[in-house]
């Protein structure tokens, strides 16, 4: 690294060293300087030095720390500063929610609003999400966290360079642009807020604090399958502990699978897609519980399955049967062996999961082991947590902007 100084190149390199001492902080919460120097390969004094700037930008703070072999002496590490956090909101077809993460990875905040938003414009909504992350972000200044950025989940196709919800059928949006109503959900935050798919940030989620993140689990679920259950079915593919996002970053729509090919026409326009047999209104249509009616139909789901009401029982495992099939199919394509799921699935687990096993027994038989099946234990903060948790990744990726 010792060539002609430019102004552009030692940017750079100051900005790849920062990079490297704040990964390995927040790999290693409570890491000195001197183990942050010995594990990135930099010199104590680029360390210390790099160090001062981040504290400086108030991303990362000490904390006093005993390490072992030191008996007991005190040492200085240094963490990601809980005092720095980040919002999610969420768009959902029957509710709308906030949350805020800090740095530290506590959801310090959660509200959720239960609404129908099925055909509500984006202008009926959005009022309605700014006061909500007008009072999360009350809520973080009187706990001391300032918010530095955010994330807005939809649960459609996103453009995330454009800022545009490609399609959300089951919202009845088609390219709609946000680019001007984003900055209004968060108005001081210097990162801004981006756009994001519900699934995808749920799936995060499941890596970064769910099973990915089990040290039970964790090597089982690097690479699996996430399917989100709500009024639509969403996915997100994690690959080597990444999302694997496609091209446009559409991958892993396993809502949209075909499981049947005289099925009933789905919210996309096609049929027969997995969506038309487990998502949230197709299970409740097909219990005999109108999806439209304004009461809890989760809750009279799930106490007529706990009857054992026949037609709701049949319904739900016709769910699993379909997701059995999709999972199988999927699992070839993407070589994987593993598969969360989350929203509904998981609330319906007891009684999904036999037809689940069963259905990719018969489909994928010795694909994926039974404990590779898991159902999510994040209930409804999945989605906050992983679009906030890469919001606060997306802000210590541009550390060097906080820093003159
Ligand atoms: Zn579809």
């Amino acid at each position: 690294m010792s060539a002609t100084p430019s102004p552009g190149r030692v940017g750079d390199v100051r900005r790849q060293n920062l990079a490297l001492v704040l990964a390995g902080i927040q790999r290693n919460g409570g890491a000195t300087r001197a183990q942050l120097a010995a594990e990135s390969g930099l010199t104590k004094a680029s360390v210390s030095s790099i160090v001062a700037d981040l504290l400086e930008s108030g991303l990362v703070r000490e904390t006093y720390v005993t390490r072992d072999g030191e008996r007991g002496r005190p040492g200085t590490g240094l963490v990601l500063n809980p005092a720095r956090g980040a919002l999610a909101v969420e768009i959902n077809v029957d509710y709308l929610a906030v949350g805020v993460l800090d740095f530290a990875g506590e959801l310090t905040f959660h509200e959720t609003l239960e609404r129908h938003n099925r055909g509500s414009k984006p202008a009926d909504i959005l009022p309605l999400l700014v006061a909500m992350a007008q009072r999360a972000a009350t809520e973080a200044i009187a706990a001391g966290v300032e918010l530095l950025g955010g994330e807005l989940t939809v649960p459609g196709l996103v453009d995330t360079e454009r800022n545009v919800v490609v399609a959300a059928p089951n919202l009845g949006w088609a390219d709609v642009e946000l680019s001007e109503e984003l900055p209004k959900i968060l108005p001081d935050a210097p990162f801004g807020v981006s756009l994001a798919n519900e699934a995808k940030s749920a799936a995060l989620a499941e890596l970064w604090f769910g099973q990915g993140a089990d040290h039970g689990t964790s090597e089982r679920f690097r690479d699996f399958l996430y399917i989100s259950g709500e009024v639509g079915v969403g996915g997100g593919l994690v690959i080597e502990s990444r999302l694997f996002a496609g091209p446009q970053g559409h991958a892993g729509e396993i809502g949209h699978v075909v499981v049947h090919p005289d099925g009933p026409l789905c919210a996309c326009g096609g049929h027969g897609c997995l969506e038309t047999f487990a998502g949230q209104d197709a299970i409740y249509s097909a219990a005999g519980i109108d999806p439209d009616s304004t009461s809890q139909q989760m809750d009279q789901l799930l106490s007529r399955v706990a009857e054992g009401d026949e037609r709701a029982v049949s319904a739900v495992e016709q769910a699993g049967r379909y997701l059995g099939i999709a999972v199988a199919s999927t699992a070839r394509v993407a070589n994987i062996s593993a598969v969360v799921l989350g929203g509904h699935f998981a609330v319906l687990e007891e009684w999904i999961a036999p037809a689940l096993r069963r259905s990719l027994n018969r489909h994928a038989p010795g694909l994926i082991p039974q404990g590779n099946v898991a159902f999510s234990g994040l209930g409804q903060t999945g989605t906050l947590r992983g679009a906030a948790a890469t919001s606060v990744r997306r802000i210590l990726s541009r550390a060097y902007e906080l820093i003159p």
